[in-house]
């Protein structure tokens, strides 16, 4: 299946490293000009090197007003990707007001952001556009010390949702990607140890972790015309996790 998104303005949050860097990447092979945001200057400077063509934005999404300035002149986009989260495990028991503030202010308010300023200049032009939010099973599962993190991707299921509902009028989709664990610097955070592993990826009926990839290709997917009628769905990434 051949996607192309020749002519297509693409934005890409937390593209710095993992799997926004690799989306970002892939957009510019297949067509796109593309615009990344993540916080870390380094990143951006590494992924202008391996790919001059893409326009760098250094912010950090936490920040409401820091991002609103960073971005106000960020001009037309056809396709956002809102990746960008931060993971902190603790216990329920331990889950402190700061890491609970920080996870909901990246994880679900920042794409709350972001998707209103690209959304907005979507309905203007009257051009819609597609929307893909990086969720995670966890939205769906509970999982040991990721009661904030489930929590966040909990609330982005249905902030997709209800995106979709109102901006599908305007010809906007939103979609979302549901991954198992991906063996990025978050993946590692929570899975580097193999016994720990082990417990998840017995639980995966295809045996096996997620590669970047695979996650890439969903993306693209629901990001293209190949996925027209595809409104509102988080489409799981996990080798079958969510259906056990
Ligand atoms: P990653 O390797 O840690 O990369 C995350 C990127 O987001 C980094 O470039 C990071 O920049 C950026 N970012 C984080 N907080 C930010 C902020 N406040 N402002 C701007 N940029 C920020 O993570 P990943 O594994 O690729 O995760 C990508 C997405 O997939 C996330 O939404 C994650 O929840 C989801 N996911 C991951 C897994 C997994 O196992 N890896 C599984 C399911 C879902 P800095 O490094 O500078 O903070």
């Amino acid at each position: 299946m051949e996607i192309s998104f020749a002519g297509k303005r693409a934005l890409v949050t937390g593209a710095g490293k993992g799997i926004g860097r690799a989306t970002a990447l892939a957009l510019v092979r297949c067509g796109a000009e593309v615009t990344a945001v993540t916080r870390t200057r380094s990143d951006l400077d590494t992924l202008v090197l391996e790919c001059p063509s893409i326009t760098p934005v250094c912010v950090d999404l936490a920040d409401w007003e820091a991002a609103a300035t960073a971005l106000q002149d960020v001009g037309p986009v056809d396709l956002l990707v809102n990746n960008a989260a931060y993971a902190a495990l603790q216990p329920f028991l331990e889950v402190t007001p700061d890491q609970f503030d920080k996870s909901m202010n990246v994880n679900v308010r920042a794409v709350l952001q972001v998707s209103q300023i690209v959304a907005r200049g979507m309905k203007a032009r009257g051009t819609g556009g597609s929307i893909v939010n990086i969720s995670s099973q966890a939205s769906q599962c509970a999982l040991r010390d990721h009661a904030v993190y489930c929590t966040t991707k909990g609330a982005l299921d249905m902030l997709t949702k209800v995106m979709a509902l109102e901006l599908g009028p305007y010809q906007i989709r939103v979609n979302s990607v549901n991954p198992t664990v991906v063996m990025t610097e978050m993946g590692r955070l929570g899975w580097s140890d193999p016994d720990k592993a082990k417990t998840m990826t017995s639980r995966i009926p295809l045996g096996r972790f997620a590669e970047v990839e695979d996650v890439v290709n969903s993306i693209l997917f629901l990001l293209s015309n190949k996925s027209n009628m595809t409104n509102g769905v988080t489409l799981p990434v996990d080798g079958g996790f969510l259906a056990c």
